[in-house]
């Protein structure tokens, strides 16, 4: 069996998680041999989008502009693996509605939870009032409600939940199953 093209679409507030499982994922299924590319929200806004900031507006063109290159890659029988806080449903059903085989994921973990890693020390500034538009403090992050994954990253190890990630893909068949020896 052929892998086909996909887009895991890890949607989540800074901090709970999505870039963390990616690395994770994309290690192990480069290691099988499954043909894979990486978005991250991160990344892109320092390149294909890097003129866009986080009004709502040009929060809906940030996904605009990845779920063209998405849609050429999922087309192509290529795996996306993409982390993108990606606050509002409308966009993430966008998203779906223009890609092939794409999955919502809800990397979930509590506020505080969050708030407490504060890994890019951006929390801290947001609660002063020192960033605008920052989801989950200043702006809204709209819950996936029926998320094909829900990963509860405060529950779960990071192998744990790359290891439910590639299961999923197993069982609808976008990746070839892994025959034990
Ligand atoms: P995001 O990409 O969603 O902004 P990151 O992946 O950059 O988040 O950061 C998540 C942080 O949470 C990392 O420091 C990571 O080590 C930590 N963490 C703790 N438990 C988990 C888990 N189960 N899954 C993913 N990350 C976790």
């Amino acid at each position: 069996m052929e892998q086909q093209g996909f887009v895991f679409w890890m949607t989540g507030l800074s901090g709970a998680g999505k870039t963390t499982i990616a690395l994770a994922m994309i290690e192990k299924l480069q290691a099988r041999g499954v043909k894979i590319e990486r978005l991250d929200g991160d990344v892109v806004r320092e390149s294909l989008t890097r003129d866009l900031g986080f009004t709502a507006e040009d929060r809906a063109k940030n996904i605009e502009r990845v779920t063209f290159v998405a849609k050429l890659l999922s087309r192509n029988g290529i795996g996306c693996v993409c982390s993108f806080i990606s606050p509002y449903q409308s966009v993430r059903d966008g998203v779906r509605a223009n890609t092939t085989n794409f999955i919502e994921v809800f990397v979930d973990a509590p506020l505080e939870v969050v708030i407490d890693r504060d890994v890019k020390g951006l929390y801290v500034k947001a609660i002063a009032g020192e960033i605008p538009n920052f989801t989950g403090i200043s702006d809204p992050f709209e819950a996936p409600q029926n998320p094909d994954l829900h990963i509860r990253t405060d529950l779960e190890t990071v192998d744990e939940s790359a290891e439910r990630a590639i299961r999923y893909l197993e069982e609808r068949g976008l990746i070839p199953l892994v025959i034990p020896t």
